[in-house]
């Protein structure tokens, strides 16, 4: 076909900053293609709540590509190779993705197709600094996240400016009746997703506009704000950002031009933790398999199915838990202080294995990704490379007296004990009977009893820790 191109739309679903796009606008004609590959793992074993927002920015970026999106099941290089070989297509274009089985699959498709006389160009459009960029002084990765940050990312090239929509794009759909089209916009309906639609709108209009929102509200109480789940103070822009409806070059950009001081500082530096992730995942491909430390594959996980449901459902008796793992149950979100404070609980008082949290956390969060998530989990369990100490066991009752002492995140996700007054809402089974009637509340039946005593739970984790230390 005549100077007609395909662009293959991966973790980029968006027309604003986007390398592979810009150079496809070079062409007569674009096929916008999106393959739902389930060689590959993050669509074999793609969440629930990730399946709803793929699902839903496919049908918004479909919109912008004037409703030509191509959808197709199956292997990618075999989807691939037919269009070319049967609309005669002489260029492919992608921006980069890096997780393991994606660079590996890549590589294969980008030779197997220059094969047949086919010019292939990749971008990169998800980091400011792909991962094999960042070295240290000997030539090797980092392991730790402030050196890689201020002695890699800061002293190395800056990042390049975002990139505009390009002004003309003429787009192609092709006949594709006679294709494997299961995934095509069958809006499969999941009762429990159902309820996202009323919180999240997955659009790139939507991921700009909820940005700015944050720079002209939260932003300027980021450094503290960031901290306190009840405060609007976070961007909210993860989910955005993982499966690219926003780009990070505009997120840097636009943060850099409108933050301030200290605040823009440390929420430039949280980007930086999203570059280490991957970083850390380019040079640790099984991350999301492995301790990192190896001295953890001797720790004695407790296997213990029952616990693990409680933790799951919000059911552990120590509200501010509770708060957190329902605000991710019923948003697909959940503020990073709750990630920290509920991944230690699983892992530490509940000594459960992280990888049992990391599985929980992927099938939930509208954000799940690979590389932050299996990071962040081996940084809490102390098991990572640059990790939180073993022994650094967030205590559940002072951290929601801390962090939520108005007790408003808690009483949002946990009405059944709402009415209970502030000094008593932290610990509720160290109240007096007379009080949680007054609030309605009937202990081990309307809200449970703790499922585990802290103290005990600190010192058994400790002990187990001991004894891989010797
Ligand atoms: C156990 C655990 C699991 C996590 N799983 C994920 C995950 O699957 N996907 C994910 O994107 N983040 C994950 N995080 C990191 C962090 O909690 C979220 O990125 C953050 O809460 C997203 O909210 P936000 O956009 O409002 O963040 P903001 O505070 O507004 O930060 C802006 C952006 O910086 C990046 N960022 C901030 N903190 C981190 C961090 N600690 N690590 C990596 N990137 C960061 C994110 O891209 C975020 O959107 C996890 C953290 C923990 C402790």
């Amino acid at each position: 076909m005549e100077d007609t191109c395909i662009c293959w739309f991966r973790k980029d679903l968006r027309l604003d900053d986007n390398p592979a796009l810009v150079e496809a606008a070079k062409h007569k004609k674009i096929i916008p293609l999106f393959i739902f590959d389930k060689c590959l793992e993050e669509y074999k074993d793609i969440g629930l709540a990730s399946h709803w927002w793929l699902e839903n920015s496919l049908i918004s970026l479909n919109i912008g590509l004037d409703k030509k999106l191509n959808i197709l099941e199956g292997n990618s290089l075999a989807s691939i190779t037919k269009i070319i070989k049967e609309q005669n297509i002489k260029y492919l274009y992608w921006n980069r993705c890096y997780e393991p089985d994606r660079i590996a699959s890549d590589t294969i498709i980008k030779k197997s197709i220059k094969e047949l006389d086919v010019v292939v160009k990749s971008f990169n459009s998800s980091l400011l600094w792909e991962p094999w960029r960042i070295k240290n002084k000997s030539g090797s990765f980092y392991k730790v996240f402030t050196p890689f940050y201020k002695k890699g990312c800061l002293v190395s090239d800056a990042p390049r400016k975002p990139l505009d929509k390009p002004e003309k794009l003429f787009f192609l759909k092709l006949n594709t009746e006679n294709q494997n089209y299961h995934f095509k916009f069958q809006n499969k309906k999941y009762k429990w997703s159902e309820k996202f639609e009323k919180i999240w709108n997955t659009s790139e209009t939507s991921a700009r506009k909820n940005f700015n929102n944050f720079l002209n509200n939260g932003a300027s109480d980021y450094n503290e704000g960031r901290n306190f789940p009840s405060k609007n103070s976070v961007s909210r822009i993860s989910p955005y950002l993982h499966w690219g409806q926003i780009s990070p070059f505009r997120v840097w950009q636009d943060a850099k031009n409108k933050m301030q001081g200290l605040h823009k500082e440390t929420f430039l530096s949280e980007l930086g933790w999203r570059e280490f992730s991957y970083h850390l995942l380019y040079h640790y491909p099984d991350i999301n398999k492995k301790n990192l430390k190896i001295q953890f594959d001797k720790l004695q996980w407790n296997v213990n199915e029952k616990l693990l449901l409680k933790w799951k459902k919000g059911k552990t008796g120590y509200p501010i838990i509770d708060a957190g793992m329902r605000e991710l149950w019923q948003t697909g979100y959940m503020h990073n202080r709750l990630r920290m404070i509920t991944a230690s609980f699983l892992v530490k008082n509940l000594l459960i294995h992280w990888k049992e949290g990391e599985k929980w956390f992927w099938d939930c969060l509208l954000d799940a990704d690979l590389a932050s998530n299996s990071a962040s989990w081996q940084w809490v369990a102390g098991t990572g490379s640059d990790a939180a100490p073993f022994f650094r066991i967030f205590n559940p009752i002072t951290q929601g007296q801390k962090f939520d002492k108005d007790a408003i995140y808690i009483r949002k996700y946990l009405p059944e004990i709402a009415k209970l007054p502030n000094k008593f809402i932290f610990t509720p089974w160290l109240t007096d009977k007379t009080i949680l009637k007054e609030a309605g509340i009937n202990l081990g039946v309307s809200y449970p009893y703790p499922i585990i005593d802290y103290s005990l739970s600190r010192k058994r984790a400790l002990d187990a820790f001991k004894k891989i230390s010797n």
